[in-house]
């Protein structure tokens, strides 16, 4: 059979510039879905994507279009999810194509996302062309913004496709462009099967769904399978195509792409990245650029009523069995008592899931502020990973420390180039290369301690850049570091929930300003509350809130009944996100206070 006439694609864009909405107008011309049928932005499944407007699953959807040659053509668009946590994700779907639409929004321009992900693109040799989008915009300038991309990525952009996703214009010229530049597949028909897994998730009813692009020979179903990087073996139950919602076929072949069900148990054993081949029949070699991911970003979640603990734990664990990249383990604190500790890929990684946690499982959380790993060497040389203050060793015990960096690229308007350079040494960078793309836009490259990126790093590049700024980051490697426990203490008890890793020279400094933060976020309570910043024994900060004067209740005696009610009832609300250590209530915010330091 000839694959000539299919396409893959992946759509390539920063957040906002029109994805999704171009996504949908290939369905709805392409009569995948009719308009009338067409749910907005139909790639974007969950509430929480839909929200948020960004793409965290990718979907993967099969287009049939007649051609203006008179052909018919299978064209695969092969969602990416749209965020910095999730680089490795959108590497291995930009494997299974050949091209990628690059979208860019023609009255903004350029961004750092876009960049990270067209290099990832053309690193892998796919074909690359531009559209832009939302030229209905009157403040849409594509003469300028085809001069960006030609003088930035460096591709031709002069017959970039003018588009509006929104009113559907351009949707049949980016067709026509997707037959006419993005070569078909090639492949080996009668070669072992080899293929790419480059999605998988938990389906509640079919157990785990995975996608595959065929790389060489065939999967029919009812072939034994094999994952290579596990070396496990499994039926393929059903193999098909989302065409857009899930059809069987008898079988894929060379430059096909299609899920498989294969009762696998577990996602995690499902890994993006890994090569499926045949029992009976291997391949010789998988694909390259496998990686197991893992979790770089730490945070305890515990409930405020401790009778939630068992249903956060079934939370957690149902959340877990669609995200590998995912990770909980109980952690007791004593502050907060029975809770987890709770890896993600990033910070925005982590935000989806205490969202998810709070809205789809009604759980009450609080949450600690965000940790990295750690290496710890010890004075007996081992080595251990800690990923919390509390699990950090006696000082005396300790040899050394590393900590993990960055390589972070920040792309910015040239106005802001000194305060961002200022951020990022506050922030213990090492300069790597300050590029001027345009005489315009600059990309400063950076070094950075991951520790002093999921503070504040990200709030502030936004706020010192009027929001222009954009953050694309990946895992460099850890370095040693002079790293110090600092502990909280209220009324002279360590509150082990707010404990610190901190940098040996920022100690004093954060200590300071994490107090008076403090002082500003518990309110009044019937005695004074000391709050203290402490390295070892020695206490470098200290602030203390005044006990409160009248009782708040004595006001209301004599007055009305229910006046003295709703007033505790407005505190049972209030008290909702509040934490009793020992007797000191202290609000949700209290334990991200570290977060809201300058
Ligand atoms: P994504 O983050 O790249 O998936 O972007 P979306 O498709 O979610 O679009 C982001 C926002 O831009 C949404 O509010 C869209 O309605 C809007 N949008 C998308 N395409 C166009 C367009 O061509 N013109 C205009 N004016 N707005 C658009
Ligand atoms: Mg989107």
């Amino acid at each position: 059979m000839s694959h000539d006439n299919i396409r893959n694609f992946s759509i390539i864009a920063h957040i906002d510039h029109g994805k999704s909405t171009l996504a949908d107008r290939l369905l709805e011309y392409t009569g995948a879905l009719t308009a009338r049928e067409m749910q907005d932005q139909f790639l974007d499944k969950m509430d929480l994507e839909r929200e948020r407007g960004i793409t965290i699953k990718a979907q993967t959807v099969r287009l049939n279009y007649t051609a203006d040659n008179g052909k018919d053509y299978i064209l695969n668009l092969i969602d990416t999810p749209g965020h910095v946590d999730f680089t490795y994700e959108v590497s291995r779907s930009l494997a299974a194509c050949e091209g990628g639409l690059l979208v860019v929004d023609a009255s903004q321009g350029v961004e750092a996302q876009t960049l990270a992900n067209v290099y990832l693109a053309l690193d892998i040799n796919l074909e690359v062309f531009p559209v832009l989008n939302k030229i209905d915009l009157p403040a849409a300038e594509p003469e300028r913004v085809i001069q960006e991309i030609e003088d930035i990525i460096g591709i031709d952009a002069h017959d970039a496709v003018l588009a509006s996703a929104k009113e559907g214009i351009g949707t049949r010229e980016i067709l026509e462009e997707i037959v006419k530049k993005i070569p078909p597949p090639k492949g080996d028909q009668d070669a072992p099967l080899k293929a790419l897994l480059f999605d998988s998730w938990y389906d509640q009813y079919q157990g785990v769904i995975i996608l595959v692009r065929i790389f060489d020979g065939t999967l029919k179903k009812g072939d034994k399978i094999q994952l290579m990087s596990t070396n496990r073996s499994y039926e393929a139950l059903k193999v098909g195509v989302f065409a857009p919602v899930m059809r069987e076929v008898p079988s894929l072949s060379v430059g096909e792409v299609g899920f498989v069900i294969a009762g696998i148990k577990d996602v995690a054993d499902a890994k993006v990245g890994d090569t499926v081949t045949l029992l009976h029949r291997q391949c010789n070699k998988a694909m390259e650029g496998f990686k197991e991911v893992k979790p770089m970003v730490f945070s305890g979640l515990y409930p405020i009523d401790t009778a939630q603990y068992e249903q956060l734990r079934d939370a957690l664990a149902k959340l877990k069995l669609n995200d590998s990249s995912f990770s909980f383990e109980p952690e007791t604190s004593v502050a907060l008592g029975f809770g987890f500790r709770c890896g993600f890929l990033g910070l925005l990684h982590m935000e989806i899931i205490q969202e998810r946690l709070e809205r789809e499982f009604s759980l009450d959380l609080i949450t600690t502020a965000p940790t990295v790993v750690y290496r710890v060497h010890r004075t007996d040389s081992t080595m251990i990973e800690i990923e919390s203050a509390a699990k950090m060793p006696e000082p005396q015990h300790i040899d050394y420390m590393e900590e993990p960096f960055i390589l972070a690229h920040i792309h910015v308007p040239n106005d802001f180039v000194g305060p961002v350079i200022a951020l990022c040494v506050e922030k213990r960078g090492v300069q790597r290369e300050i590029k001027y793309l345009t005489p315009t836009r600059v990309m400063i490259i950076y070094e950075l301690p991951l520790n002093e990126i999921v503070l504040d790093f990200y709030d502030r590049l936004k706020s010192i850049s009027k929001g222009y700024a954009s953050l694309d980051y990946e895992h460099l490697d850890f370095r040693r570091s002079d790293l110090v426990r600092m502990n909280v203490m209220i009324n002279g008890e360590i509150v082990d929930a707010l404990s610190l890793i901190v940098h040996k020279e920022k100690a004093y400094y954060r200590g300071r300003a994490l107090v008076s933060k403090m002082k500003e976020l518990i309110s009044r309570q019937m005695f004074e509350v000391a709050i203290q910043a402490a390295i070892g024994n020695k206490v470098i900060a200290r602030e203390t809130v005044k006990a409160m004067r009248k009782d708040v209740l004595a006001k209301c005696y004599g007055g009305d009944i229910t006046r003295k009610r709703k007033l505790l009832e407005k505190q049972k609300e209030g008290k909702k996100r509040m934490k009793n250590v020992g007797n000191v209530e202290l609000p949700q915010e209290a334990f991200l206070a570290i977060l809201k330091v300058e």
